[in-house]
């Protein structure tokens, strides 16, 4: 029961992203443990396609870094293998990672090391031109830590902005060029767009790209774009999520989504011990000011 108690309201503040937006319609219950009461995640597993991307995203945000002092293109084979080893340290340093984590990431990097040239390669390469005329303007990482949308406070990242383009990467085991997820891509680009709207200083993104990078024996990378005016036509349906999830939470519904393709998660035990979480959802005092 202990652990229950671990509530830290302030990073129900902080942390009011898309991707929690997106978890508490997955599965409500799965958000309240990780995201509210902040409960860290059972080592039930290692979740192996998360921190390949983690790998993936840490090489190509050390890329992007370096590209707007140096061209990596004059050697990048041998820019790769340097960027190789700064992402494993890079990794080791992080203090809140699990050591189980940083040594499989730092595996993954090490042993993959040919697999990882191979789709990363072409794939830089379609930036070179970008590069060149953008880099003044290359912005290989814009945290939004503290934007108000929708009168809640919401945090994001953006991978890339190169130019008048945002880009962002997803890594995933197989391709999937459904419409739902088409759409879910450009509710998160929309997200971005609107947080970059409302910052001190707007990049004034004008195309956005999802890049899909599929981590599978034939690597491949799948692109999708968007227009501005994609991305406005879904603002609407944006801030009604935004006002959603903040009622769901001012509420205290905490829907538990069996039928999610994620359950069981993680945290199953917990999950499955009625009236602990019962307690914990009546222990929850939000206050006045969060909302
Ligand atoms: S086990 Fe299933 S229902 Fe329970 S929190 Fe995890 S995803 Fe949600």
């Amino acid at each position: 029961m202990q652990f229950l108690k671990r509530y830290d309201l302030l990073k129900l503040r902080k942390h009011f992203s898309f991707s929690f937006i997106k978890e508490l319609s997955q599965c409500g219950m799965r958000a309240l443990f990780g995201r509210i009461l902040n409960i860290p995640k059972p080592m039930w597993k290692l979740n192996a396609a998360r921190l390949k991307g983690i790998a993936v995203h840490k090489i190509l945000e050390l890329f992007f870094e370096k590209s707007k002092t140096v061209d990596l293109y004059k050697d990048l084979d041998r820019a790769l293998d340097i960027i190789f080893v700064q992402a494993e340290s890079d990794i080791n340093d992080e203090e809140d990672r699990p050591e189980e984590e940083k040594t499989y990431i730092r595996d993954y990097i090490r042993l993959n090391n040919l697999y990882l040239k191979g789709l990363l390669t072409p794939y830089l390469k379609g930036f070179r031109k970008d590069i060149e005329i953008y880099r003044d303007f290359l912005l290989p990482e814009l945290s939004f830590k503290k934007t108000e949308i929708a009168g809640h406070l919401c945090t994001g990242r953006i991978d890339l902005g190169i130019g008048p383009r945002l880009v962002d990467f997803k890594t995933t085991s197989k391709s999937n060029t459904g419409p739902m997820l088409q759409h879910v891509y450009k509710l998160q680009c929309g997200m971005y767009d609107l947080m970059d709207e409302l910052s001190e200083k707007p990049a004034h993104f004008e195309h956005f790209s999802v890049h899909q990078i599929i981590l599978k024996k034939q690597p491949e990378v799948l692109e999708f774009d968007f227009t501005k005016e994609e991305i406005n036509t879904c603002k609407p349906e944006l801030k009604h999520n935004i006002l959603q999830a903040r009622k769901l939470i001012s509420d205290q519904t905490f829907v538990r989504n069996y039928a999610d393709i994620f359950c069981p998660c993680e945290y199953i035990e917990l999950c499955r011990d009625e009236k602990k979480v019962e307690q914990a959802v009546k222990d929850l005092e939000l206050p006045e000011s969060v909302f």
